[in-house]
């Protein structure tokens, strides 16, 4: 029989139908306890002092691009290899999005190009975690602008010993169906700050509110937060299969005419996705393997500066040009990693 290998899938089992199912049966099904708990459990596994959920990684920016008092006019900078959310957040408060381009080696926004590009109205830095390798995080502490991490892809890795998530002023992830772990659509902000988190929860909600001002109806349910919970139990095993089916990727294609991803020192890559740079022509390379039933993709759809129809950017331009995405995910079989080594060596 000939059956598609998705690019990305969730895993989810028994324990996750149950625990959604005993929600749904309790009647309590907005957001009550298991988002409190979910809240707590992911700060703890982070090592950060709180979080609060939201219902996805863009309501998670938005917020904590308001609660960081970002104005209208001021400057966030970003990456422009990185999905159209980080930059729907910066426009939502009517800031001004600075667009940098990325490291070769590791996906990553640059710090040179960050410093070249800071100036007085820079009030924010966004600092995506590409693919599951963090960003060498030291030298933009040390910039004295607020951070907001962005672990949509990278929760559970670590840099420098410590999770990420934990380094910036406020972070963020998203719990979408194909991250690392998911609640359908959600996301959280966390943070060691309580009071910029604070601001963020009063902004998450509507309700009950003894004084005026706009906020939003950002919150999860407990439906998605029960989900969630047993992700998060599972997440750690599903990192260490994620990097198992890497080793095996990385021993397959070492004689290959690839750009394997590269190890670092000081921090834990943990395969979000594994990209690969080829010598082709990637439209054509992604044709001729879904035709064989393997869907790779193109691990960042167009970078920001295509839409913006800005110049420059020459890295981030290259790296799309030539990267595709291969299927990891904890359920990923061993017959079908077989396939997918064998299809992609047989097109290239
Ligand atoms: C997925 C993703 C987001 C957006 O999350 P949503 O939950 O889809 O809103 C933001 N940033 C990065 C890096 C992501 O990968």
């Amino acid at each position: 029989m000939f059956k598609i290998i998705p690019h990305s899938k969730p895993t989810l089992d028994k324990e996750d139908f149950q625990s959604v199912l005993n929600v749904l049966k309790s009647g309590e099904i907005a957001q009550g306890k298991k988002v409190l708990e979910f809240e707590k459990r992911l700060a703890r596994y982070l090592n950060v002092k709180g979080a609060v959920a939201v219902s996805s990684g863009t309501s998670a920016l938005h917020l904590s691009l308001l609660a960081l008092g970002i104005k209208e006019k001021d400057e966030v900078i970003l990456p422009s290899y990185v999905c159209l959310a980080v930059l729907n957040a910066v426009n939502y408060i009517l800031a001004k999005p600075r667009l940098v381009d990325i490291n070769e080696e590791d996906f990553n926004i640059s710090f040179k190009e960050t410093k070249k590009s800071l100036t007085k109205e820079t009030k924010a830095i966004i600092v995506p975690h590409m693919f599951g390798l963090p960003v060498d995080l030291a030298p933009f502490k040390r910039l004295g602008i607020p951070i907001i991490e962005d672990c949509a892809q990278a929760i559970g890795a670590t840099y420098q010993g410590k999770k990420v998530g934990s380094f910036g002023d406020l972070n963020v992830v998203s719990f979408y169906a194909t991250k690392l772990l998911t609640t359908g659509e959600g996301g959280m902000v966390f943070s060691n700050n309580l009071k910029l988190l604070d601001k963020v929860r009063d902004l998450r909600d509507y309700d009950k509110k003894n004084s005026y001002r706009l906020r939003f109806n950002y919150k999860m349910s407990d439906i998605q937060a029960a989900l969630g919970l047993g992700q998060l139990a599972k997440l750690d095993r599903f990192i260490i299969m994620r990097k198992k089916i890497a080793e095996i990727y990385n021993s397959a294609f070492k004689d290959c005419n690839f750009k394997l991803p590269q190890p670092t020192r000081d921090r834990d890559h943990i395969y979000f996705h594994y990209c690969i740079r080829i010598e082709k022509d990637v439209n054509k390379i992604l044709r001729l393997l879904r035709r064989k039933g393997v869907i790779c993709e193109r691990p960042v759809y167009l970078p920001l500066h295509r839409y913006l129809h800005l110049e420059g950017y020459p890295v981030a331009e290259k790296v799309w040009k030539l990267t595709i995405s291969l299927p990891i995910y904890p359920s990923l079989r061993p017959e079908e990693i077989r396939k997918i080594v064998e299809t992609l060596k047989s097109v290239c």
